[in-house]
């Protein structure tokens, strides 16, 4: 058993159930209702398999070519992995090497604490306020590296841009990640921040918004001297990220704009319709600005409405923990599916 005391030992993320069954309704991953952009099957009916005997591109140039293009910024301020969790972790690994606490809110992306327990980083989880905002001060203090989701996950609270400039402007010894996951659902990015703050690093990813979540692409914007220590940090780690077909899926979703654009607005007319629905149910939920809603009901508890979803075939997130274990976090699916669970909620609340 002596080896086992050596062991890097880290209690792993769990992620959102893929379940196998036919016909169910999956609100559980926020992932995207409908299909990626047309230009993807196109290209993808047209991919030569033989390629995939070669290595993929190790610079990942056609996709990043693709996002400096879209997004108006250079491409040496422009860093992609596989998902932004390889993004993030990779950010941790290389910008989070402090004996001081990185800060992180209380109610977050249940990833953040994993990577920073597999890395052994030092961190502190800062709380939000009884309306789930993030309290300014709290980031002010003395400190290793900041991380936050904006809008936040899963509460889907959205901070202004001024606010977290603040933030930024005070933290010059820090990087400070914003990680904008849901920022395409009507969230104002921080993107244009980075030039004007050499420790901002921006990242977004093709898995919630561009419907790519089984791709895994992740990426992620900031100073040239940011990146630059991000890709030495990955090209000592794994040359080969991200795969052939990623790379080149990728790069013609980023050109579909204008599908990308349609998908977002109809995600966002239909969460308009399902807060509404919601709320007359005696659901309450703060003010969602991404691609879920994170709701409790004013007398069933959590655990029951998931409970009563899940054997109705309608998947959606839960967690058993202090301060949000009467939630349930929806994602928004297509207006079919969002009447089903609402009508399964009317019935069942009746
Ligand atoms: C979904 C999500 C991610 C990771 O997404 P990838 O699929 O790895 O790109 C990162 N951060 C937050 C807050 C998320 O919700």
């Amino acid at each position: 058993m002596s080896w086992e005391a050596n062991v890097r030992k880290v209690v792993p993320y769990t992620p959102g159930e893929q379940p196998k069954e036919a016909n169910i309704i999956k609100l559980n991953t926020n992932e995207c209702p409908y299909p990626p952009a047309p230009e993807v099957r196109e290209l993808l009916s047209s991919m030569k398999y033989e390629n995939f005997r070669l290595y993929p591109d190790p610079c990942a140039t056609k996709l990043i070519d693709a996002i400096s293009d879209h997004y108006k910024v250079p491409c040496d301020q422009i860093f992609v992995g596989v998902g932004s969790d390889d993004v993030i972790s990779m950010a941790f690994l290389t910008f989070f090497n402090s004996d001081k606490p990185i800060l992180f809110p209380d109610i977050t992306y249940s990833f953040y604490d994993v990577w920073a327990d597999l890395y052994h980083i030092p961190y502190k989880r800062c709380p939000l306020d009884d309306n789930f905002r993030i309290v300014k001060e709290d980031y002010l203090e003395d400190n290793g590296g900041i991380i936050f989701p904006n809008p936040n996950a899963p509460t889907g609270v959205l901070e202004d841009v001024s606010m977290i400039e603040d933030i930024i402007s005070h933290n010059p010894d820090s990087v400070v990640i914003i990680d904008e996951a849901y920022i395409d659902f009507g969230g104002k990015s921080v993107l244009p921040l980075i030039d004007k703050y050499d420790n901002l690093l921006v990242v977004q990813t093709f898995s919630k918004s561009r419907a790519m979540a089984g791709m895994r692409i992740g990426f992620a914007f900031g100073s040239k001297k940011l990146i630059k220590y991000l890709n030495d940090a990955k090209f000592s780690f794994n040359s080969y990220t991200m795969n052939m077909p990623s790379l080149e899926l990728g790069a013609a979703s980023v050109r579909d704009d204008e599908y990308f654009k349609k998908t977002c607005h109809m995600i966002m007319e239909t969460r308009r319709r399902v807060k509404c629905e919601l709320k007359s149910l005696g659901f309450s939920f703060p003010d969602s600005q991404a691609n879920f809603i994170f709701a409790k009901h004013e007398n069933v508890s959590g655990q029951s409405l998931f409970c009563a979803l899940k054997a109705a075939g309608i998947y959606v997130r839960h967690w058993n923990a202090p301060r949000i274990e009467d939630y349930l976090r929806i994602s928004i699916g297509t207006d079919e599916q969002m009447d089903r669970l609402i009508a399964f909620l009317k019935d069942y609340l009746k």
